[in-house]
């Protein structure tokens, strides 16, 4: 008999190991705009899951141009 409480403190469990995936937003320091590696940025050719390291140099703001070097990467 599965006990669904069960399941979930054994999922509790495994969130506060390292193992749990983490992912990157980047934060437009300009304008505030987010860039979110689970969402990507579809409309611009970035698919869901990129990578903050895999958006090339030349990425800019999609909204005030400001350099990737302009944006603040938070770890969520
Ligand atoms: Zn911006």
């Amino acid at each position: 008999m599965n006990d669904p409480a069960d399941a979930v403190s054994l999922c509790a469990m495994q969130a506060s190991t390292s193992s749990v995936p983490r992912f990157k937003i980047g934060i437009c320091r300009g304008c505030g705009f987010v860039y979110s590696e689970l969402e990507g940025e579809p409309a611009l050719g970035v698919p869901a899951g990129t990578e903050w390291e895999a958006l090339p140099e030349e990425w800019k703001c999609p909204r005030c141009d400001d350099p990737k070097a302009g944006f603040e990467v938070v770890v969520v």
